[in-house]
């Protein structure tokens, strides 16, 4: 998912519009603004993209100058209006709404726990459960917001908004990113720099992991909800595949990132061949990394329709091996005849890589070696990322050389830890795994994650 955050602008609801129009790629699946004139919220929610869920007479209503947006993407059989964000409540004698990217691990433990003590819910989505928790307390919102962040274990960026404030919080171990920026004397918050780009923002910082932002009438209050020092690990996959190649990520392009892993790929597993090319649009920043670092020429092997969305995001499998002929084309001039490095971010179930592959031979290809700018993802996510069940992911069950049977290539080669790491940099030395999460890979998750009937919805 994707947030975006305003505090006191004009036209807060309009920036929020833009804002998310450039988090689209974060989820296809519902949109929402929520935005406080003082004494009242005006929001609005609906499933699709921003462009369709929003015109010009609902934004002309949207009045205010603190806003919330959110744009969503859920695991299966959980996408529907009554879970599109921001999430709103009466609150004391006024309003509350909250939006988040991310999963929360107990929420359903929490979730029993509220209901055991008369809670009723409206939602299945678990950023529900802080709400509960904020209103359930006789603390202030500050004091409130701070214990329900305590109790919660999982990886998430928060917005939450009452009438006269915003609260931004970060997990304790900054697994989703959120950014700060400036526009004349208004804050903002996104997911992704790019948002903040979009609409000509100063880019400020990102928000530090473990901290709470508290913006009210006395400006910009930077507070902490938790002192525990815990490892630093953000999502690698926001850098592999997730996060647009325009943002920057702790103060590094993701372009410039992907192009690293790129030309680190063609150091740990050169192949001869005749043109790299890149899976669009996440893999061609590496592709050229990959043709840099060889003198192999980059080629456009392969066209993206982009008026498919990204296949991941359409819930059911059976859409998504709809989508990928839908969305991708070789380019046959390009391909035949030739011996072909193809470039992609991640296999996940294997039927993705199978399709492209075949679909390069179809188009004449004489061989095709697979490049993976991550290792094999052999482990869910728990953060809110979507993958499906550990028996579903290929690399959970076969050997590299099983899959490249699998996926019909001529070479495989997946990244190794190390080299990603390298590649992303940014960190210091005595940061944990280079302060990334690498746990779909290697099943070292930087939180607890068997809670009972713990659930990944996502976010
Ligand atoms: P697959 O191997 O699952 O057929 O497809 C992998 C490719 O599609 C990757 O390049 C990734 O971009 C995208 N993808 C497809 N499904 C998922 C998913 O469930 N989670 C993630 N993170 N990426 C996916
Ligand atoms: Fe990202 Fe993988 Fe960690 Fe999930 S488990 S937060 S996808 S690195
Ligand atoms: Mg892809």
């Amino acid at each position: 998912c994707g947030v975006f955050g305003v505090y006191r602008h004009s036209d807060a609801a309009s920036l929020a519009y833009y804002g998310l129009h450039a988090l689209q790629h974060r989820g296809e699946e519902s949109a929402g603004i929520c935005v406080s004139s003082g004494d009242e919220f005006h929001y609005h929610r609906g499933m699709g993209l921003v462009k369709e869920v929003f015109n010009k007479d609902l934004m002309a209503s949207l009045t205010g100058d603190i806003a919330i947006g959110h744009v969503r993407y859920s695991t299966s059989g959980d996408s529907k209006l009554t879970n599109a964000q921001p999430l709103v409540f009466k609150y004391r004698d006024g309003d509350l709404a909250v939006a988040t990217n991310g999963n929360i691990v107990n929420a359903l433990q929490i979730r029993h726990e509220l209901e055991q003590g008369g809670s009723i819910f409206q939602t299945t989505s678990d950023t529900e459960v802080v709400a509960h928790l904020i209103a359930r307390s006789s603390k202030d919102l500050v004091e409130a917001a701070k214990d329900a962040l305590k109790r919660i274990v999982g990886g998430f960026a928060f917005l939450i908004m009452t009438n006269d404030k915003l609260l931004v919080a970060s997990d304790p171990n900054g697994l989703r990113p959120v950014t700060m920026g400036r526009l004349g004397d208004a804050y903002l918050f996104a997911s992704e720099s790019c948002a903040l780009e979009t609409i000509g923002a100063e880019l400020l910082r990102d928000i530090e992991p473990g901290e709470l932002l508290v913006l009210d009438q006395n400006g910009l209050h930077e507070d902490r909800y938790t002192e525990e020092k815990q490892r630093k690990a953000l999502c690698a996959m926001e850098y592999i595949y997730f996060a647009r190649p325009d943002s920057d990520l702790n103060g590094t392009n993701l372009h410039a990132a992907r192009k690293r892993m790129g030309s680190q790929l063609a150091l740990e597993a050169f192949v001869d061949a005749d043109l790299v090319t890149g899976v669009p649009d996440s893999s061609i920043s590496a592709a050229i990394g990959y043709a840099e670092q060889t003198g192999i020429p980059y080629e456009l092997g392969m066209i993206k329709n982009k008026y498919t969305g990204r296949t991941f995001i359409q819930p059911s499998q059976e859409l998504r091996e709809q989508g990928v002929k839908m969305k991708l084309s070789a380019v046959r001039r390009v391909v035949e005849g030739k011996r072909v490095i193809m470039i992609d971010d991640s296999i996940v179930r294997g039927t993705t890589s199978r399709r492209i592959v075949n679909m390069l031979r179809d188009a004449g290809a004489l061989e095709v070696h697979v490049r993976i700018t991550s290792p094999p993802f052999k482990n869910p996510c728990f953060y809110g990322i979507d993958t499906p069940d550990r028996r579903e992911l290929i690399a959970s069950s076969k050997t590299v050389e099983e899959i490249r049977q699998e996926i019909n290539a001529d070479s495989l080669y997946f990244m190794s830890a190390e080299g990603l790491i390298a590649a992303v940099g940014g960190h210091n030395e005595q940061d944990y795994k280079g302060g990334l999460c690498l746990a779909c890979f290697d099943n070292d998750y930087p939180t607890q994650v068997d809670f009972k009937g713990e659930e990944k919805l996502g976010c």
